[in-house]
């Protein structure tokens, strides 16, 4: 499936046979990476951002490689990569390499919507923190645990497969490609109040 940032610069694909699962993250701060990036269509109604999780190694690009960029909430968070060149976010990493989990944002990719329905399932099947949404969430417990039990499953399997490549990280040292702008206490603050 096409992948590219919304100006067309950064391109490539995704493999569907290594999605571990699709689902809407309403935490704090994938919300307040949405806002940092800025621009419309990153967040749902209740600020969620609908997300597919899935092997690092199944994400290949294809152009555009020198305009990703990488940020972090703070000196522990997540790596969360975008596109410089029209800041689309491309993907959220653990910064171990060794963990074998990419959420991609959907708002990445380039296929038709009923396309990726079809592919992945439709949004909001599985909702994580629902506690923290801008609106009212109904929790999807059994579907979410389900949904947390196959990405842990997908996982670990990817693990001992020893898939361990992507492109966000040096192969040899095992690095990010790019480091990570980390954000300040008052910038993460002042993100967190506009809820
Ligand atoms: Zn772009
Ligand atoms: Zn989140």
């Amino acid at each position: 499936m096409k992948l590219a940032c919304r100006c067309g610069q950064v391109q490539g694909e995704i493999d569907p046979a290594r999605s571990y699962a699709r689902a809407t993250c309403y935490c704090r701060d994938c919300r307040a990476f949405a806002r940092w990036l800025g621009g419309a269509g990153l967040l749902d109604a209740a600020g969620g951002s609908d997300i597919l999780a899935m092997a690092p190694d199944g994400l290949r690009l294809t152009r555009g490689a020198d305009q990703l960029a990488c940020m972090s909430l703070g000196p522990r968070g997540l790596l969360r990569w975008y596109a410089r060149c029209c800041r689309t976010p491309m993907g959220n990493l653990p910064r171990n390499p060794k963990l074998f989990y990419l959420g991609v944002p959907v708002a990445a990719l380039a296929a038709p919507a009923a396309d990726v329905d079809q592919t992945y399932g439709p949004p909001g099947r599985i909702r994580i923190n629902p506690e923290s949404a801008t609106g009212n969430v109904l929790p999807t417990r059994m579907a979410s645990l389900r949904g947390t039990l196959r990405i842990v499953r997908k996982l670990l399997a990817a693990r001992l497969a020893g898939r361990s490549r992507s492109v966000f990280f040096d192969a040899e040292s095992g690095t990010p490609v790019r480091s990570p702008e980390v954000l300040t206490l008052e910038q993460r603050r002042e993100l967190a109040g506009r809820d």
